[in-house]
């Protein structure tokens, strides 16, 4: 009983994340500027995003929407009446002085993800905010800033403190992009700035209250998300063990270091002064537009690789690749229904066309040529026995790269697949003449020795011979000789 347990084992670790995502819009959320990543500095930019005096902010309606699917993919209630409200604080990033977002009426309340372990992370809230400009202190004397950025709209997506390790916030990270992505809310591209995240860690023992947290910003990959958690649970319990306190602050992550250092402690932390913004009236929402988003939001991710695998009999690796991204995903469920041979497709959409494409780099097969009823026919000829596997390839190949149906393709290409046995008995001989060895092996049995054969035949006929016909071929004429 007075065993003292390992310390690991008497502390817990609790977690809770901010996540802030870029809504996919072409436009800002209250201006016309265009929302584009990687313009030259401050060239998207009006009086009204630069926080002229006399402008006034009209929201972006598709900016509203895409908050709305955001908050009914998550499964939140949605607050038809919402509000924006101003929060102050004096930074240049900031030329209003104040960030428009919402505060005491966001747009949706609760919701929650289920991870792959079937642990359910509750969502406190989701509320619609505009970016501010970026400052950059590494160009000389002077602190620059550019304002592209300034009134992007964005969701901050806050999750209760729900999570208990690094690995576990990873989980819920790598479900809540893949979320938004299928729903079309968001590209969620870190690299790109729109998926950014600050983490929340305390550490507490069991049967107690929940320790003091520490907020981390500076989080730019999920891997760093990973390593600054854990990292800070570390500090925090050496910090406690060694009788210590631990502060309420906010601190920056150097993933250089894999340290990070205090930028301000609970007490200097700003007021913000939040208050209605008396230029935006209420953000209401019709009862039927809510319905027409709820009813148009596609089926999501977790649930289409468990169905693929009950149904269609798909690996869980495949239906893993294949919900890599809504695109192929709904592109692979088309080719599916239009050849009713799912596992066919699945096939060539995780190897074949997964491998080209990503020696031309392309982010998806909608990006080629390539398209369902497309694929579909070139199963069907496989199918038919009118092209073989190998001859598919070339097919495929040449599907990716050219506005051409596969028919067409076999034809100009020379592909299709032979069957007449005089043509494949000519080539079966052609690969005995000389194979004595081989021929005695597979009448022994060895049937390493008739793939061997089979192979000659095939690469003879470059292709195009029906495999089937060449086995059955080789089969009688080693009996015969
Ligand atoms: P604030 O209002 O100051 O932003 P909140 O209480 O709203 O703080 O919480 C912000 C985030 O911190 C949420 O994601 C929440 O889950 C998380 N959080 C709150 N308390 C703790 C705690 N004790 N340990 C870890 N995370 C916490
Ligand atoms: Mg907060
Ligand atoms: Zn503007």
């Amino acid at each position: 009983m007075n065993r003292p347990l390992a310390p690991s084992a008497t502390w817990l670790t609790v977690v809770g994340l901010e996540v802030h995502c870029q809504l996919g819009t072409h436009s800002k959320l209250f201006c016309a500027c265009a929302v584009e990543f990687g313009a030259p500095p401050n060239t998207r930019v009006c009086p009204l995003c630069a926080g002229a005096p006399g402008t006034l902010p009209i929201p972006n309606a598709e900016a509203v929407r895409l908050a709305l699917r955001a908050g009914l993919a998550l499964g939140c209630a949605i607050d038809r009446e919402s509000r924006f409200d101003r929060k102050h604080y004096f930074y240049c990033d900031l030329p209003k002085g104040y960030q428009i977002t919402q505060f005491e009426r966001p747009i949706a309340t609760g919701g929650g993800l289920e991870l792959a372990t079937g642990r359910r992370v509750r969502l406190r809230r989701i509320h619609i905010e505009e970016d501010a400009g970026k400052a950059i202190h590494d160009r000389g004397p002077h602190t620059l800033v550019d304002l592209n950025r300034a009134g992007v709209p964005l969701i901050e997506i806050v999750s209760e403190a729900d999570l208990t390790s690094g690995a576990e916030a990873h989980e819920y990270l790598v479900a809540l992009k893949e979320t938004l992505q299928f729903a079309r809310v968001s590209e969620c591209d870190m690299e790109k700035g729109s998926l950014r995240c600050d983490v929340n860690v305390s550490v507490h023992r069991p049967g107690t209250p929940l320790g003091t947290r520490v907020e981390l910003k500076n989080l730019n990959s999920f891997k760093n998300v990973v390593a600054a958690l854990e990292h800070e649970a570390a500090r925090q319990i050496a910090a406690l063990e060694s009788g210590t306190r631990i502060r309420q602050e906010t601190r920056l992550w150097d993933a250089q270091s894999a340290d990070s250092r205090p930028m301000r402690s609970k007490e200097d932390e700003d007021d913000y002064r939040y208050f209605p913004d008396p230029d935006l009236p209420p953000l209401s929402l019709a009862a039927d537009v809510v319905e027409r988003e709820r009813a148009d939001l596609a089926e999501p991710p977790a649930q289409r690789r468990a169905r693929w695998q009950r149904e269609l009999g798909l690996s869980a690796y495949d239906a893993g690749v294949l919900t890599g991204s809504r695109d192929l995903a709904d592109f692979f469920e088309e080719t599916a229904r239009l050849s009713r041979a799912p596992k066919e497709a699945a096939n060539w959409l995780a190897n074949d066309v997964a491998a080209a494409l990503a020696k031309t780099g392309a982010a998806g097969p909608s990006a080629s040529h390539l398209t369902p009823p497309r694929l579909a026919e070139l199963i069907a000829l496989v199918a038919r026995g009118s092209l073989s596997k190998g001859g598919a390839r070339g097919v495929l190949a040449a599907m990716l790269a050219r506005d051409e149906s596969p028919e067409r393709l076999v034809t100009e290409l020379g592909l299709a697949q032979v069957s007449d046995a005089r043509e494949i008995e000519d080539w079966c001989r052609s690969a005995l003449t000389g194979a004595e060895r081989a021929v005695a092996d597979v009448r022994a049995g060895e049937m390493k020795a008739l793939g061997a054969l089979i192979g000659r035949v095939m690469k003879a006929s470059l292709g195009r011979a029906n495999p089937e016909l060449v086995r059955a071929t080789l089969l009688r004429l080693v009996q015969e000789a």
